[in-house]
């Protein structure tokens, strides 16, 4: 996935890494069975993948996994 084109023409870059355009997410039920210390690649795993667009701000979450359609979200004007 080193690129997404957003429905606002955006096309988004992914190549970076980190990316200034990725977000993740988890639970907070998922995040509070990590105790002490905690392995980041573990972490990461667990967290849902966002890419926010830069141009109009909509947030394609991958809440199937990278590999499956992305659920779109725009923000109210
Ligand atoms: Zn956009």
């Amino acid at each position: 996935m080193p690129k997404i084109l957003c429905k606002c023409s955006t096309v988004i870059p992914l190549h970076d890494i980190p990316s200034p355009h990725q977000l993740l997410m988890i639970s907070d039920v998922q995040y509070d069975q990590y105790k002490a210390t905690i392995d980041a690649e573990q972490l990461y795993a667990e967290m849902t993948l966002i890419v926010k667009c830069p141009g109009c701000g909509r947030l394609h979450i991958f809440d199937e996994g990278p590999s499956k359609p992305a659920k779109v979200y725009k923000p109210e004007p």
